[in-house]
């Protein structure tokens, strides 16, 4: 990577965190507001309050304007079954900044595109049912422009980056007794780890212990017994295509179920076991209520950063490292309306993956320029640029995964969990094409090689009442019916596709009532299609996780071209390469984050307290 790059993504991305206006409340009643921008276009508007409903990312949008005298005085936007921390934010935020432009010329938030559009045509909708054009009210606004202060603070440890990573380095070093701050650039935390949908890989640990002695079927009993750290770090270097780094993969492994217990000891346990996509085996640790892992740890970490009294600095993006004749002293930083300085002991990178930054996966890979991404629009590699200032070194960067359930309209992952739990994949022939639990980039290859390159997942009702699957139909993503012909309808199937599909269906349910053998060799998940009503999504495969990154030690110390340690330079998770090798396996990116997340914390403390 160029300098010249670097430089010039790392000042997209201070005019990213720019873009975020200040912070307004949901409800701002009955506000001052003077004379305003918008208020020439309003002036002929009766006072009221004034409606318009769209549809969200996860259910109904409302948006509710009140005008009085000619002007805006209140916002009112609700939307309640918008993801948490990205539509919830949009809800949360869109209205003040509206009502403090007295126009529709606002910034909506990066991020939660879905929620955002629908926020603003319903508040467009508002806008016209009070007689306005509202374009009319686009042009204009009442923001003049920032000037930034300069603020120096001073700290311990310095994490930058909110996802799963950083909380986890953030809780760990506070728990140590450290001074911490953490900066975030978006307006809410979580990062991609928001979106992990399955679960956490761990081995030796006391749940699967329960659950083996729980198990009924002795399969499944034998599999969980089997499930070791030794066959963990086996199928995790298998996935990677043995180019792991075997050191990362055993601290990850052998510290997995340490960092299970230390996610319940935080109040985020992990009781349910599943078996582990591309293996046959049961690592993957899931929280009880069935939600997805990714929204559940976000919200317990977030909850305990709050109990510790770490307060996240958001819209804060980090620029550079401080480097003091060759150690990290900590980071430059900017808000919308602030330029820091932050001194500090030792400095922590947990800014996540590259997979939002085209330009950069366009240069190890042509064919990715235009595809769709998983990833939240943070995801751009900052981090890496940072360290790379300081002399670090990089692997694997070439080695991009691709997921093969992504919903292509708003590249939304559908679980591996579903498949976990017996969906199957047809292409548009209503034909199965592959052992639909391979590795992801097996299967995203298979798919890739079907007729327009799309298929289907096909589940029927078994989980239906879980929040994973319930939140998939809010969202739109499924076609429905009683029975399977019905759904080959639904799917639009032509006869011969419908009479295909009915077939494969029949000759999964013997396979998994042991009547045959799996036609494509698939031995996990093997659970009946045989509950109506089912369902079907149209899923491709998207950009999900850059398995390359900075080269770390199982210290998570940051090294140099040469190998040597950058002091008081850490780093954990996504942002970091050698863990996953060629292509990681599910559930291993919550066990990097937990894990490298508080080896980072414990040691640049450690660092810190020198
Ligand atoms: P991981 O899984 O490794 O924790 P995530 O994607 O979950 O990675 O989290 C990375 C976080 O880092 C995201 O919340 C992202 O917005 C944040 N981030 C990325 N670049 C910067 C930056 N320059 N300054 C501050 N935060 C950043």
């Amino acid at each position: 990577m160029k300098n010249k790059q670097s430089k010039g993504i790392l000042s997209l991305i201070v005019v990213v965190a720019m873009m975020f206006a200040v912070v307004f409340g949901v409800k701002v009643v009955g506000s001052n507001t003077t004379a305003s921008a918008g208020s020439s276009v309003l002036a002929n508007v009766a006072d009221g309050t004034y409606t318009g409903q769209t549809k969200g990312f996860g259910g109904d949008i409302i948006a509710e304007v009140t005008i009085e005298g000619g002007a805006i005085t209140d916002v009112k936007v609700t939307g309640d079954s918008e993801t948490e921390g990205l539509g919830g934010v949009a809800v949360e935020k869109i209205p003040g900044r509206v009502l403090e432009a007295q126009s529709l010329n606002v910034d909506t938030v990066s991020g939660a595109t879905v929620s955002s559009t629908a926020i603003m045509d319903a508040l467009r909708m508002a806008f016209e049912s009070a007689g306005v054009n509202p374009d009319d009210l686009v042009g204009v606004t009442n923001e003049g422009p920032k000037e930034k202060t300069e603020e120096t603070l001073d700290c311990d440890v310095v994490i930058v980056g909110a996802g799963g990573a950083g909380m986890a380095a953030a809780i760990t070093a506070k728990q140590e007794g450290k001074n911490v701050i953490i900066v975030e650039k978006m307006p809410y935390v979580g990062g991609n780890t928001t979106k992990a949908s399955g679960g956490m890989n761990a081995a030796g640990t006391k749940e699967q212990k329960a659950a083996a002695e729980a198990a009924e079927d002795e399969e499944v009993k034998e599999a969980i017994l089997d499930s070791t750290v030794e066959n963990y770090i086996k199928d995790t270097i298998a996935g990677g295509h043995d180019i792991n780094d075997p050191e990362l993969v055993r601290t990850m492994a052998e510290q997995s179920s340490a960092a299970v217990d230390w996610l319940e000891s935080i109040g985020a346990p992990l009781p349910t076991l599943a078996p582990t996509g591309g293996t046959v085996h049961y690592y993957l640790h899931e929280p009880e209520d069935g939600s997805a892992v990714g929204e559940f740890l976000v919200k317990s970490f977030s909850q305990t950063l709050e109990d510790l009294g770490i307060e996240v600095m958001l819209e804060t993006a980090a620029t550079e490292i401080i480097n003091q004749d060759g150690k990290a002293a900590g980071i430059k930083a900017e808000s919308p309306d602030k330029i820091y300085t932050i001194n500090a002991k030792s400095v922590i990178l947990a800014t996540g993956g590259f997979g939002a930054n085209f330009d950069l996966m366009a240069s190890y890979d042509p064919s990715l320029a235009n595809a769709v991404t998983t990833n939240t629009p943070a995801a751009t590699g900052d981090g890496i640029f940072m360290a790379e200032e300081m002399g670090a070194d990089t692997v694997d960067m070439e080695y991009i995964q691709l997921h093969p359930t992504v919903f292509q309209e708003n590249g939304l992952l559908v679980s591996e969990r579903l498949r976990s739990n017996g969906a199957i994949l047809v292409n548009k022939e209503g034909k199965r094409f592959t052992n639909d639990l391979a590795t992801r980039d097996a299967v995203s290859q298979a798919e890739l090689k079907q007729p327009d390159a799309f298929a289907y997942i096909v589940y029927d009702s078994k989980y239906a009442e879980e929040k994973l699957y319930q939140k998939y139909v809010s969202n739109g993503l499924t076609v429905e019916a009683d029975s399977i012909e019905g759904l080959a309808d639904a799917m639009g199937f032509d006869a011969t596709a419908k009479e295909n599909f009915v077939k494969a269906v029949e000759s999964w349910n013997k396979a998994c009532k042991g009547e045959q053998e799996d036609e494509f060799g698939r031995n996990n998940g093997l659970v009946t299609l045989d509950e109506g009503p089912f369902f079907a999504i149209k899923i491709a495969p998207g950009i999900h996780h850059t398995m390359g990154g900075l080269k770390i030690n199982t210290n998570t110390e940051v090294l140099d071209k040469d190998g040597k340690v950058i002091p008081g330079l850490f780093a954990a998770g996504e942002v970091t390469g050698g863990v996953h090798g060629g292509n990681r396996i599910g559930g291993n990116a919550v066990a990097d984050i937990v894990v490298y997340g508080r080896i980072a914390g414990k040691n640049a403390s450690d660092f810190a307290s020198k």
